[in-house]
């Protein structure tokens, strides 16, 4: 019966794109129609293309695409508000017209087939599938070792994180749902899904390199990016400081006590050079915290204001489909 098989959405963000666009959408072409030949999901699956305010041709690529290949379906923000914001758009857009939706980065960095694996994860009942890299032999030493580092930082913290997984998952509808009601503009979604709950299980595969163009997270964006996910989600930073701050006051009343007591014994406190460091230490300490301070007043700051997460600018696929929404 067609009506029992899921629609499947598979939602890429796609941001200066161009040289990849091509083969990402014939590459997840075959996986859907696979799947549909196999009568694994309905006819109705589709791919949902975000394009985050691309600067090149990426757009027009898409609307090429759409009106060439009914599997293709796009949705245009207006501005480009980042890899997580444009998942975000397309995984709420998707959650109208489809019962489970795959997140997957445009560059084929992660392996399309196991896009069959999630579905028949989901069809045993499970309402989040996360893919887990099982080999990160692509990468270099340094992403790896910085990565690791990460979700051990994340880890102790007290989040929730599932090891060696990005943005390449499924969500069913149901979840989808309950992910919209996070109402935080800063949004980290590796460290939200996971506190969704609902059943989840993982799928292991392993990445490859980036198929063409370059990545769009140097360094500095991925420090940036380390940096939001835990101060979004986590107040452990500040309790530390306010904790270290409690420890270098101990530290000073006994050196206070102490030079007393060498002043009273008639050997004077020499050190300038002591007074200097501690100054300089205890002064870089002190900005250390007002700055974590105020990273977390910024967070509150933005999520006061309640500005949109992302500006639709144009949806292929809504004129098609807003009759039978409505209802
Ligand atoms: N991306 C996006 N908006 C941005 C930056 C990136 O939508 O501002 C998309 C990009 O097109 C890709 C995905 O996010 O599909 C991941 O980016 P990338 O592959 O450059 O990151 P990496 O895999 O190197 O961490
Ligand atoms: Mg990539």
């Amino acid at each position: 019966m067609a009506t029992e098989k899921p629609i499947v959405s598979i939602v890429v963000p796609c941001y200066n794109e161009e040289p990849v666009i091509d083969e990402t959408v014939s590459r997840l072409s075959v996986v859907l129609q696979g799947m549909m030949e196999e009568g694994l999901v309905s006819e109705r699956s589709y791919m949902l293309l975000v394009n985050d305010g691309s600067a090149d041709r990426t757009w027009e690529m898409i609307e090429r695409h759409h009106a060439a290949n009914p599997l293709v379906s796009g949705l245009k923000l207006a501005a480009n508000v980042g890899h997580q914001n444009a998942l975000l758009a397309g995984l709420m857009q998707a959650r109208h017209h489809s019962d489970c939706a795959i997140s997957i980065d445009a560059d084929l960095q992660d392996d399309v087939n196991v896009i069959r694996e999630f579905v028949l994860k989901f069809l045993e009942g499970n309402e989040i599938v996360y893919g887990v890299r099982q080999s990160r032999a692509t990468d270099t030493w340094f992403k790896r070792t910085t990565a690791l580092a990460f979700y051990r930082l994340m880890k102790s913290m007290g989040l929730k994180v599932v090891y060696n997984h990005a943005d390449y998952r499924l969500m069913s509808r149901r979840a989808l749902e309950q992910l919209s009601k996070f109402k935080e503009v800063n949004v980290f979604l590796r460290g939200l899904v996971p506190l969704i709950g609902l059943k989840s299980t993982s799928v292991y595969y392993d990445r490859q390199e980036r198929f063409a163009g370059e990545s769009k997270y140097p360094l500095k964006k991925m420090i940036s990016f380390a940096f939001e996910g835990i101060t979004s989600l986590s107040v452990e930073p500040i309790r530390m400081v306010t904790l270290s701050g409690f420890l270098f006051f101990g530290v000073s009343v006994l050196a206070g006590v102490y030079s007393l007591f060498a002043k009273l014994n008639g050997s004077t406190v020499t050190g300038w050079t002591s007074l200097m460091l501690s100054l300089w230490f205890i002064g870089g300490m002190v900005l250390i915290s007002l700055g974590l301070i105020g990273e977390y007043v910024g967070k509150i700051y933005k999520e006061v204001k309640h500005r949109p997460l992302y500006l639709i600018e144009n949806d292929l696929r809504a004129a098609a489909y807003t009759e039978r929404d409505e209802t």
